[in-house]
């Protein structure tokens, strides 16, 4: 399998060969050849060492990253992973994709990732804390309200944003809410921020949905992944009269074809610590859930769920990429002939990080909204950014994904052009 970073710029090229590349202005919309060098390179890459005194008195050095892709079209933006398999490859692609994710659905961001190779789950509260705040200290001089704003990812929450933007404001020596989004509401967080990319995944769903003239209530859905994203879409979604049917985590899944009530198997994992084993189903594997005959299949978890391997075993209609890159490149093109249509991470997780520009721009106003107005103004952004995706991807008979790049690679190109970098 192609390297994640290598199947991005993949992507690209292809996006770029359908525009037709532009050396001469004739084609003001397409990337030039050095345009493409540009976004095939990130602007910047940054790898520190981590000392944390753990809780026994030994010192541990951690490797921590942040790639910064892209910012011809505003500071770089983009979510911090704690995960014992973060390596520099996967940083430097979903850094990428995060400068698509963010032209795409029109934010004025431009593409960032960061990353603690580390299992915080074997880690105590206080190891978690300095390990943060030294992450803080050594990525400092090049984060910043204008310059590059962290934000929550896989195994990260709205705690971990707390110290950032507490360490961010004591070097500061000023409170500087606006450096960092998915901070707890208590200290200037955005009602709505937590369910974010669920809710934004289901506002496309909708939207892809009305499409195909389906009805919400004659749909099965499994989701893979029962983090912040996968467990927020399984309770939006049921609550929206979807037939969830299976739901899994790193530990395994559970399968009812009759339908799950995830209000109890949200209940299960809090008092068990995952879903497996949940009274009203059976166990399966995560690869079993991913092959298993439903409608929607939402891969919420990690990269490379569906790679070419498993892709002709898929039975699902609809992918709906919660997590980042869980579809290979190649897996995409094979599910495309086949006829499934796969919603791109670049589009379907998208509301993540349009409401944490919405806190962003919250913090640099003082002044907050409620949740109607945060997923009203959620729904007009994602549904706008797909029906653009939706029908240049009918025009150009493409799939989803090429169709969200080949937009984003307008609006950078322009912006490119314009600046005249
Ligand atoms: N980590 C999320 C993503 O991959 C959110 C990023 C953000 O809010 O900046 O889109």
């Amino acid at each position: 399998m192609a390297k994640y970073f290598k199947q991005c710029t993949g992507q690209l090229s292809k996006a770029c060969s359908i525009m037709g590349n532009a050396d001469g202005d004739d084609k003001p919309f397409c990337l030039s050849y050095n345009e493409v060098e540009i976004l095939n390179s990130p602007k910047r890459v940054i790898e520190v060492a981590i000392p944390v005194k753990m809780d026994n008195g030994e010192l541990k050095v951690f490797t921590g990253y942040r790639v910064q892709h892209n910012d011809v079209r505003g500071p770089f933006k983009g979510g911090i992973r704690y995960h014992p398999k973060v390596n520099f490859d996967e940083i430097n692609a979903m850094a990428f994709t995060m400068t698509v994710k963010c032209a795409v659905v029109d934010i004025p961001y431009g593409g960032a990732k960061g990353g603690i190779t580390v299992d915080p789950k074997k880690l105590s509260q206080g190891e978690l804390e300095r390990l943060t705040r030294g992450y803080v200290r050594a990525v400092s001089d090049f984060i910043g309200p204008d310059k590059d704003i962290p934000a929550p990812d896989v195994y990260t929450n709205p705690q971990v944003m707390a110290w950032i933007m507490d360490e961010y404001s004591r070097i500061e020596g000023r409170n500087t809410p606006s450096a960092v989004t998915g901070k707890p509401l208590e200290v200037w967080g955005s009602q709505g921020r937590l369910s974010a990319t669920a809710q934004g995944g289901f506002y496309v769903l909708e939207a892809l949905l009305k499409e195909l003239k389906l009805s919400k209530k004659n749909i099965t859905v499994a989701v893979q992944g029962f983090g912040n994203a996968g467990m927020n879409f399984a309770e939006i979604a049921h609550r929206a009269k979807c037939k969830i049917v299976a739901v899994s985590d790193s530990r395994g899944g559970v399968y009812n074809p009759f339908g799950l009530d995830i209000k109890k198997v949200v209940k299960h994992k809090k008092t068990t610590g995952s879903v497996v084993d949940f009274a009203e189903a059976e166990n399966i594997t995560n690869e079993e859930l991913l092959e298993l005959p439903v409608t929607v299949l939402a891969p919420a978890a990690l990269e490379n769920a569906i790679t070419k391997n498993n892709a002709g075993r898929v039975k699902a209609s609809i992918i709906l990429e919660l997590a980042n890159g869980p579809t290979t490149i190649e897996a995409g093109e094979k599910l495309y002939e086949k006829g499934v249509i796969v919603a791109p991470d670049v589009l379907a997780n998208a509301g993540g990080v349009i409401v944490s520009y919405f806190e962003w721009v919250q913090n640099v106003r003082h002044f907050y909204w409620d949740k109607k107005k945060v997923n009203d103004r959620l729904k007009t952004q994602i549904t706008k950014a797909f029906g653009e995706v939706w029908e240049n991807a009918k025009y150009h008979n493409v799939n989803m994904r090429t169709s969200a790049y080949m937009i984003a690679i307008e609006k950078l190109g322009k912006a490119l052009k314009i600046r005249g970098i």
